[in-house]
């Protein structure tokens, strides 16, 4: 069964509140995580503690329990010169900044008006109900190396 420790393979749909499929992984290509390593939203890995190899389940995350609300304070406007050498700006474009807590952050352009340009550092997926449909496909201990670094090797997952 599935607990902390174990490593997961799972097929899994994410789709928004609209029905829209955001994401996949089919058995071909299953995604793999450590249970209890918080490799993925707080929301789905509570829903999938104690399922078994096979189980199948519709699991519906709260923003919340997903990638948290919407952080106004992550949306800055700043001016265009700030972006040196970027003479084709575009909305939609993504770029690492250092965050106010000094890691690093990817920010998206969210609007561009003149000299202005708004970029959102917030995820993609904040705000939003997560609906995802997941298939259990196989589960394993982790080795300890895995439980040290955190992540799964292997195949599926990590190469060092
Ligand atoms: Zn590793």
């Amino acid at each position: 069964m599935i607990q902390n420790g174990k490593v997961v393979g799972l097929a899994y749909v994410l789709k928004d509140s609209q029905g829209q499929k955001l994401d996949e992984s089919n058995g071909a290509d299953p995604f793999v995580y450590i249970q209890g390593a918080h490799q993925i939203v707080p929301g789905l890995e509570n829903a999938l503690e104690g399922l078994a190899v096979g189980a199948k389940k519709d699991v519906v995350v709260s923003a919340e329990e997903g990638y948290g609300e919407v952080n106004p304070d992550l949306r800055l406007t700043v001016k265009r010169t700030q972006f040196p050498g970027a003479t084709d700006l575009q909305t939609g474009m993504q770029f690492q900044a250092q965050g106010p807590d000094g890691h690093g952050m990817v920010f998206t352009v969210a609007d561009i008006q003149g000299e202005d340009v708004t970029i959102d550092g917030n995820h993609p997926l904040a705000g939003q109900s997560l609906h995802f449909s997941v298939e259990v496909l196989s589960i394993r201990d982790a080795t300890q190396e895995e439980m040290d670094h955190g992540h799964v090797h292997g195949p599926e997952g990590h190469h060092h």
